[in-house]
């Protein structure tokens, strides 16, 4: 299904046809948003599968204030890294600093290409509120597209620190 040349394409695009009952523009092949609050309708659609989400947080540039990034992943190993799109200063989302050593990452690309995403980082809770998985979604600026690049398990306590890492 994903065949088009890219480095890293995303993990989960959402067949355009599946029902969400939102705003989001499903007339294409996959579903596309105007902003981040329909990357966040996106995420809870597709963590409801196995982790419904709890927080779901933007990333945003903590030197310039920048909402728009490059983003570059390793789903295997379970890591992201962003790179702001305005004045490159990079952060790790999550606990991706730990396994970085140890990925292959590459540079996430949109079906139409664009490398420019808004960035939301999906938090699913455990009972006791301790965070169990991280879904790192975003959309392409260029054209829309919403997808899901990377999520991994986390199976340590305490994950307070993670919520503010995105
Ligand atoms: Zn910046
Ligand atoms: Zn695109």
């Amino acid at each position: 299904m994903l065949d088009w040349p890219s480095f890293e394409v995303a993990k989960a695009l959402l067949p355009a046809h599946e029902e969400n009952g939102g705003v989001i523009d499903k007339s294409g092949q996959w579903w596309k948003g105007q902003g981040f609050e329909d990357l966040v309708e996106y995420l809870r659609q597709y963590t409801s599968r196995n982790y419904p989400a709890g927080p779901i947080v933007q990333s945003l540039c903590a030197e310039c204030g920048s909402a728009t990034f490059a983003l570059v992943v390793d789903d295997d190993e379970g890591c992201a890294k962003r790179q702001c799109g305005g004045c490159d200063a990079e952060a790790f989302i999550g606990d991706s600093d730990e396994v970085w050593d140890d990925a292959d990452p590459g540079e996430a690309a949109c079906p139409c290409g664009g490398e420019r995403f808004e960035v939301g980082v999906a938090f699913s809770l455990r009972d006791d509120g301790s965070v169990c998985w991280i879904t790192v979604g975003a959309r392409c600026v260029a054209c829309g597209v919403l997808g899901v690049y990377a999520d991994w398990k986390i199976d340590y306590d305490p994950t307070d620190h993670l919520l503010t890492a995105v």
